[in-house]
């Protein structure tokens, strides 16, 4: 099975560096004249500029008056012209009712904000170990995990992109995409879960056993919102204000690294016990506007979305059923159905008298809704597990 991934590694801080952030800052730049040209013209023609008369003219501009965008490698203009363009195509399918997810057109973006530039084939090369030379200079990284394989000697394993990346805290990382043969040569544990998210704790499972998230926020608030009073003090425009800014960004980065890293390690744990794990289809805006911030804090969404690429990696299967089913209102004993307000931490069934934890019985009842999915093979298991 061929697998697509992303290597992520942070780049150790060096004057070099700033080339970089310098090829950042133009690769927004770029966007931003993109924008421009966009609405310009549509403003004068109603019409539409395609991706590769605008990539002529990009490339038209970097010969003449915008010599200063040579420092950014071709490719890299390449694919910021390409993400424009289908940013401008999802606006238009949602535009046409073609998509339904919500999509608008490209916006001016802050150039010191501005997130990354890609290199495709050309102007950079691996050179083994944690270094990788970018334009001309040659960069090392954190290397906190092994690039698969040898990467540079592995026939079954390639580099398709090489990203950098800056983050809010203007940290810069340097992020590898790829492409691998995978052999999936896990011992199969034939087990299925169901899982229930929650407030109060982060998940319960369909054997009744629970496993908390710490509220990496809500520890570091203190300290968030001492910074924020910093940045509020510091006059607009300020060199002290750029820095409280800084510091400000840095520990809502390591709030997010840290809730990160607690959910890749649950994840794990419960790849290694599970061969198929049930979950609610979560709607997360709404429960943002039911309950707050605690929902963002706790990243339910983040939380699946590291399980479904760790499932696809080791061959594990995950299934999300539909946010509808009203996995609290029903007893997954006899399956009959009544009221539970958001309160009510018990199940009690006035139909066979069972008696369970509000949340326990959820996951019970995600657990055999997957289960009948009809999700291949995963019937059988389950008829398997009952002998
Ligand atoms: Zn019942």
């Amino acid at each position: 099975m061929q697998t697509r991934l992303t290597l992520k590694y942070r780049l150790y801080a060096n004057r070099r560096n700033r080339a970089l952030v310098q090829q950042i800052d133009l690769a927004g730049i770029i966007w931003n004249h993109l924008t421009a040209l966009q609405r310009r013209y549509y403003r004068r023609f109603g019409g539409y500029i395609g991706k590769w008369r605008m990539m002529k003219h990009i490339a038209k501009l970097r010969n003449g008056c915008r010599s200063e965008w040579r420092k950014v490698g071709s490719q890299a203009v390449q694919s910021i012209v390409e993400r424009h363009d289908a940013a401008y195509r999802r606006f238009f399918e949602y535009k046409s009712g073609k998509r339904t997810r919500k999509a608008g057109a490209p916006r001016f973006r802050k150039v010191k904000q501005y997130p990354s530039f890609t290199l495709k084939q050309a102007g950079w090369k691996y050179l083994g170990d944690n270094r990788i030379r970018i334009g001309a200079h040659i960069y090392k990284f954190a290397l906190s995990r092994p690039l698969v394989g040898e990467m540079a000697l592995c026939a079954r394993c390639t580099i398709k992109t090489v990203t950098v990346k800056r983050d809010k805290a203007g940290r810069l990382f340097v992020c590898f995409s790829v492409v691998q043969e995978l052999e999936v040569n896990e011992t199969s544990t034939n087990r299925i879960g169901g899982f229930d998210f929650g407030l109060k704790t982060f998940l319960t499972d369909d054997a009744g056993r629970t496993y908390q998230s710490p509220q990496f926020l809500r520890t570091h608030l203190a300290e968030i919102a001492r910074l924020n009073r910093a940045l509020a003090r510091k006059r607009q425009g300020s060199g002290n204000r750029r820095k409280a800014k800084r510091r400000l960004a840095l520990a809502h980065a390591r709030v997010a690294d840290k809730r990160r890293d607690s959910h890749f390690k649950l994840a794990q744990r419960l790849l290694d016990e599970y061969d198929v794990l049930c979950f609610e289809d979560l709607n997360i805006d709404g429960m943002k506007r039911l309950w707050g911030r605690k929902v963002s804090d706790l990243g339910f969404a983040e939380f699946v979305s590291i399980l479904a690429s760790g499932a696809k990696l080791r061959g594990k299967t995950v299934i999300q059923i539909d946010r509808f089913l009203p996995s609290s209102q029903v007893c997954s004993g006899c399956g009959s159905r009544q009221p539970m307000s958001l309160e009510e931490r018990v199940f009690a069934c006035r139909a066979c008298g069972a008696v369970l934890d509000r949340d326990h019985n959820a996951a019970r009842n995600i657990r055999s809704w997957g289960v009948n999915s009809g999700v291949e093979g995963v019937r059988r298991l389950h008829a398997a597990s009952l002998v």
